[in-house]
């Protein structure tokens, strides 16, 4: 497996960093989570647009541009032969002291994994997950804002310890006052009387995936309502569904044990879980 690493593809073995890299010491860096499918990758240019967004908003200049950016994404794909895959472009503030400062780190360090990938969730597409509530919460207000995807995920690790310690497949974020926020990993749609809600992305990442099912959505004729949502609406969802990069779009059919509508997946989600696989699988930059 070749890893791009600064312009050049080496080895696994030779795709390592100093322990200065402030990406190591202090999580100082950014990076993106991609999906090939069929040999094209789906919406490139919108996952090297918040790439670029995420690094701006922490003063990170990268020393190539989007451009070259979305080449070298493809090539780590043609050198690895792969055509389903997941990909994760790394921009780490490079090598500094042991100092927090990040003039003192001269020269990012850019990175493009690529590995093969199939379906993360396996059978549970058509069984549905379960989630939990978490109490670890997303705050929008500080460094680690849900809009940055930043090397500091410890906010959602913190929330995949807790779903884990309750047997639960997804954590489910509030933010600091109490609104429903995301998954550690994927944005949530609620369905109630046949309307889509989605929470405003204030205070969850701008997913690419969620704004792909607010399209697919429409396509069905389907309005989806942006707007705050509590714990009570997700206890009474008629459907929910989670939205990301790696888990595309899966059913959640219970919360914190309660099951959801009659605890299957409800006829939107599998219009949509069926609809993001037809988009995933006949689109994409070859
Ligand atoms: N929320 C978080 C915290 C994520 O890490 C991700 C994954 O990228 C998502 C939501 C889903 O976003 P996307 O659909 O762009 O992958």
């Amino acid at each position: 497996l070749l890893i791009y690493y600064n312009g050049d593809f080496v080895p696994k073995s030779q795709a390592t960093t100093s322990v200065y890299d402030h990406g190591f010491l202090y999580g100082d860096g950014v990076f993106e989570g991609i999906r090939a499918y069929n040999g094209r990758v789906f919406k490139l240019r919108e996952h090297v647009d918040r790439l670029y967004d995420s690094a701006k908003a922490i003063a990170l200049e990268i020393p190539i541009s989007r451009e070259e950016m979305e080449e070298a994404i493809l090539e780590t794909l043609r050198k690895n032969n792969l055509t389903d895959a997941y990909i994760r472009p790394i921009v780490s503030r490079g090598v500094g002291d042991l100092g927090l400062d990040p003039r003192k780190c001269p020269k990012p360090n850019i990175f493009i994994i690529s590995q093969e990938w199939g379906a993360m969730y396996g059978d549970l597409y058509e069984v549905g997950l379960t989630g939990v509530t978490v109490s670890v919460r997303r705050n929008s207000c500080d460094a680690l804002s849900p809009n940055i995807k930043s090397l500091n995920y410890l906010n959602n690790i913190l929330a995949k310890i807790e779903a884990n310690e309750k047997g639960g497949d997804e954590a489910i974020f509030f933010d600091q006052n109490g609104y429903l926020s995301e998954g550690s990993g994927d944005n949530i749609f609620i369905i109630k009387n046949g309307k889509v809600y989605t929470p405003p992305t204030i205070n969850n990442l701008k997913g690419i995936t969620r704004a792909t099912a607010i399209e697919l959505l429409a396509e069905m004729g389907i309005d989806t309502h942006v707007e705050n949502l509590g714990m009570f609406d997700l206890y009474t969802a008629d459907e929910i569904f989670v939205t990301g990069t790696a888990a595309e779009a899966a059913p959640l059919v219970k919360v914190d044990g309660r099951p959801i509508g009659d605890g299957k997946p409800g006829p939107i989600t599998k219009k949509m879980v069926a609809a993001f696989e037809k988009v995933t699988t006949t689109t994409g930059t070859p």
